[in-house]
């Protein structure tokens, strides 16, 4: 009888993770023979645990916290969207080779653009945060040619260092949160401050009314930085989209079929909830 392609999502914790909820939906869909687990690795036991998923046959892998830069480290190949982030969260095993990619910026994106309806071109784009998940979407941003960005974090020697590196790709301002004074059409928390209920100390002034205000962060609450900004006029969305849309491209980059992201939406976050 022929075995299903493994793939897993590999993090720690993992137990939350709606990944293989998606994945199985994108499959039923496309009609690919699949499975999709979930993989919990020691902190200190990445690479062995990716290895025994290799020998046991696996396809695939997408990775979550705290492991894309091993998975960087670990990849014997990297898709050019994968350097410029300097983290993985795909990886596809074949012929013997681990292909590391990132999916996280077109996700963004694709979230922004096509789900949210928000023009990135043009627009004035606020950035929060210089961790991996903020230098993952910096060139799929600047990419699309806004009219201004700018990245604010708590450590601003952090901010200095990701506007040097992607210098060479588009014009990028540095700001302390206290110090922004104008306002943007699209703002986006990449700091993880939401996971503890709190929130990146910017004023008021950065947002407008209609603007969007985007929090990687997802989960059943709004966040305190998406409770603010919906004080302010803006539209808000957290990071569930974004979630949904770099898996899409996940099971692209493994499968090589594009499945519709809408349907999941419907099922997995119904209008209502
Ligand atoms: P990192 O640990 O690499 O970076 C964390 C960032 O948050 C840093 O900029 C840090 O600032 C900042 N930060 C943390 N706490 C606070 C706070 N209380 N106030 C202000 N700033 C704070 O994490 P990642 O970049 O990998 O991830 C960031 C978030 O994005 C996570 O919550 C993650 O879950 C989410 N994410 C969501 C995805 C999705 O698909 N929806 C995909 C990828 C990530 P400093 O530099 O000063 O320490």
């Amino acid at each position: 009888m022929p075995v299903s392609d493994r793939y897993a999502v590999i993090g720690n914790p993992i137990a939350h993770s709606k990944s293989p909820d998606i994945h199985a939906q994108f499959a039923r869909q496309t009609r690919q023979d699949i499975t999709y687990q979930r993989l919990l690795a020691p902190l200190d036991g990445f690479e062995a645990v990716v290895k025994q998923f290799i020998a046991e046959g696996g396809k695939g892998m997408n990775v979550t916290v705290p492991f894309k830069l091993d998975a960087f480290a670990m990849a014997t190949a990297l898709t050019p969207r994968a350097r410029a982030a300097g983290a993985v969260n795909t990886l596809k095993f074949e012929n013997g080779e681990i292909l590391g990619d990132n999916t996280d910026g077109k996700g963004l994106m694709m979230d922004i653009i096509r789900n949210a309806g928000y023009a990135v071109a043009g627009a004035r784009v606020l950035l929060l945060g210089a961790g991996g998940a903020a230098r993952g979407v910096i060139l799929p941003l600047l990419e699309e040619r806004p009219a201004r960005l700018v990245i604010a974090n708590r450590s601003l020697d952090k901010a200095r260092e990701l506007a040097d590196f992607f210098s060479t790709a588009g014009r990028i301002s540095v700001s302390a949160f206290s110090e922004l004074d104008e306002a943007f059409d699209i703002v986006i928390n990449a700091t993880s401050a939401g996971l503890s209920d709190d929130m990146p100390p910017i004023p008021a002034r950065v947002f407008k009314k209609g603007g969007l205000a985007l929090d990687m962060v997802y989960g059943n609450e709004l966040t305190p930085f998406l409770r603010f900004a919906a004080e302010q006029g803006a539209n808000v969305r957290d990071g569930f989209g974004m979630l949904v849309e770099q898996a899409a491209e996940s099971f692209y980059v493994w499968r090589g079929v594009q499945p519709d992201t809408r349907p999941v939406f419907s099922v997995l976050r119904p209008p209502s909830s």
